[in-house]
C-alpha cells in the first residue's frame, strides 16, 4: 500500500525536473513530500480521481488524485519584482519608453500614493503572482530617502503589512532599493538600518544610476555585512558598454565573502560589450560566485530606445553566464507600471519571454528554462529544502500539459496550485465553442505524450 495516512497522493504525474518524460506516483503529509516514486506504465488505479475536472473545493476533498501523465513544477520562485510599482501604469505613464523617463515619471507621482494604495498593490500583484504558481516572490521597493524620510518609510510600512496578509499562499522577500548619495550617507544608512531591523531581508539599490557608483557599492557591503544580510543590485541597466559597475560588485563579494549570497539583476551592458571584454566579466562573475537575474520583458521594452535599424534588445548574455557556471534565474520585474506596460506575475510567460530573447528552446534548453523558473532562483533566493523530493515542503503547481515544451506551447490557463499545506488556488479554462472531436484530442495527446521531454 503507498502512502498509507498521507494527506495527498496522485498517480500519472510528470515531473519535467525530476525525471525525464516518466510518470510518478508521489504523496504528500502535513505539507511535506513523503514519496515520490517512478512508475513503470501509466496506471488505473480505483479511488483517483482525476484534476481535471477538478475546482477548489473539490481538490481540497479528494485525497487522492489522478494527474492523467500532466505535468507538476515546484513552486516558482519569481526572484525579481517591483511589487510596490505594479498596476500603478493608469497613474503614471511613459511617453518615450525609457528607464529615465519611467523613474522620473514615477518619482513625480510617487508622493500621492497614500500607504494603503501601495499596500493593496502589492497584495494584488502577490497573489496573482500566487495563483499563476509561484511561490516565492522577492521584491525591490522604492524608498528614495533623499525625496523625504516619511515618503520611503511609507513604502516599507506598505510593504510589511501586505506581506502579513498574504502569508497564507506566498512568501515575499523584499531589498529595498537604497539610492547612495555621499552627502547624504548619514540618513541614509539611518533609515536602511531601521528598515532592516523592521524587516525587510536583505539590501538593494542600482549602483548604476548613483552619482558615485563604487561608493554606493561599498556603503551597500558595510550595511550588509554588518547586519549579515544578503545584496542583491541592480546591475547596468544600460546599453552603454562602458557602464560596468559589475565589475566593482565581483570585487567586492569577493573581498567580503559573499559568494552565493550577492545577486546582480539586469546586466544589460554586458550584451553591448566586445567579446573580449564580456568574457573577463562573466569569468569574473563564475568566480567570485554571484548570481545573475535576466528580466527579459522590461529589458525588451526599455532598452535599445536611441537605436535604429539593429535596435539593441538589452537582453543580457544567458546561455554564456549559464556555460560559465554563473547561476541564472529569470523573473518579472515590473508588471504594469511605468517600466514595463504588460506583465501579470505569470513565470510561463516569463519563460516563454526568456525562450525567445536567448534563443533556448531545444528541447533541453526548454528544461534549462524551467530551472531558471524554479531551482536556480530558489537557491538565489537562499531556499533550503526546495524542490520535489521526500522531507521538502511541497510547494507545487499542476499545470495542464503534458511536456516541458506544451507548457510554452499552450502557456495553459489551466494550474492547481498547492502550498502551505493546501490547495491555494485552481484557475479553469473554460472556452465554448466547436472543439476537435474528443477522440481526435485524447489521440493527439496520447500521441505527443508518448515521446514527451
Ligand atoms: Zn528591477
Amino acid at each position: 500500500m503507498h502512502g498509507q495516512n498521507a494527506d495527498l497522493e496522485a498517480v500519472n504525474v510528470r515531473l519535467p525536473l525530476e525525471g525525464e518524460g516518466g510518470l510518478f506516483r508521489v504523496s504528500v503529509r502535513d505539507g511535506k513530500w513523503t514519496a515520490i516514486e517512478r512508475q513503470e506504465n501509466a496506471v488505473s488505479e480505483d479511488g483517483y480521481v482525476p484534476i481535471a475536472a477538478l475546482g477548489l473545493d473539490e481538490l481540497r476533498a479528494a485525497g487522492r488524485l489522478d494527474l492523467e501523465g500532466r505535468v507538476l513544477l515546484p513552486g516558482f520562485v519569481d526572484v525579481h519584482m517591483h511589487l510596490d510599482k505594479a498596476y500603478s501604469l493608469p497613474r503614471v505613464r511613459n511617453r518615450s519608453g525609457t528607464l529615465l523617463e519611467a523613474i522620473e515619471n514615477y518619482r513625480a507621482v510617487a508622493p500621492t500614493f497614500a500607504k494603503e494604495t501601495i499596500r493593496d498593490r502589492i497584495v494584488k500583484a502577490a497573489l496573482n503572482a500566487a495563483s499563476y504558481g509561484s511561490a516565492t516572490l522577492r521584491s525591490h521597493l522604492d524608498v528614495p530617502v533623499h525625496l523625504g524620510r516619511d515618503l520611503a518609510m511609507r513604502t516599507i510600512e506598505a510593504a510589511l503589512e501586505a506581506r502579513e496578509r498574504v502569508s497564507g499562499a506566498v512568501d515575499i522577500q523584499y531589498f529595498p532599493m537604497f539610492f547612495y548619495d555621499p552627502s547624504a550617507e548619514r540618513e541614509l544608512t539611518e533609515f536602511a538600518a531601521e528598515a532592516l531591523r523592521m524587516g525587510v531581508d536583505g539590501v538593494g539599490g542600482a549602483p548604476h544610476l548613483c552619482p558615485e557608483a563604487d561608493a554606493g557599492i561599498a556603503w551597500a557591503f558595510r550595511l550588509a555585512t554588518k547586519f549579515a544580510r544578503p545584496i542583491d543590485l541592480h546591475a547596468d541597466e544600460s546599453d552603454d558598454p562602458a557602464v560596468k559597475t559589475i565589475d566593482v560588485y565581483c570585487d567586492q563579494i569577493m573581498r567580503n565573502g559573499y559568494a552565493g549570497r550577492a545577486t546582480a539583476g539586469h546586466l544589460c551592458s554586458l550584451s553591448a560589450m566586445a567579446q573580449d571584454e564580456a568574457d573577463r566579466l562573466i569569468a569574473k562573475m563564475a568566480i567570485c560566485g554571484v548570481g545573475a537575474v535576466t528580466l527579459p520583458a522590461v529589458n525588451l521594452y526599455l532598452q535599445g530606445r536611441s537605436d535604429r535599424g539593429n535596435v539593441r534588445r538589452g537582453v543580457t548574455r544567458v546561455r554564456e553566464l549559464a556555460e560559465a557556471g554563473v547561476p541564472v534565474a529569470a523573473a518579472s520585474d515590473n508588471i504594469q507600471d511605468p517600466f514595463h506596460p504588460f506583465g501579470r506575475g505569470d513565470m510561463l510567460q516569463v519563460g516563454l519571454m526568456t525562450a525567445y530573447a536567448a534563443h533556448l528552446a531545444r528541447e533541453e534548453d526548454i528544461v534549462a528554462v524551467l530551472r531558471m523558473l524554479t531551482h536556480l532562483p530558489a537557491r538565489i533566493a537562499g531556499l533550503r529544502d526546495y524542490g520535489v523530493a521526500p522531507g521538502n515542503p511541497a510547494g507545487f503547481v499542476v499545470l495542464d500539459a503534458v511536456s516541458a515544451e506544451e507548457l510554452f506551447q499552450e502557456l495553459p490557463a489551466t494550474r492547481w496550485v498547492y502550498n502551505k499545506s493546501r490547495w491555494t488556488f485552481a484557475s479553469r479554462l473554460s472556452r465554448q465553442g466547436t472543439e476537435p472531436d474528443a477522440g481526435v484530442e485524447a489521440a493527439v495527446r496520447c500521441a505527443n505524450a508518448d515521446s514527451a521531454v
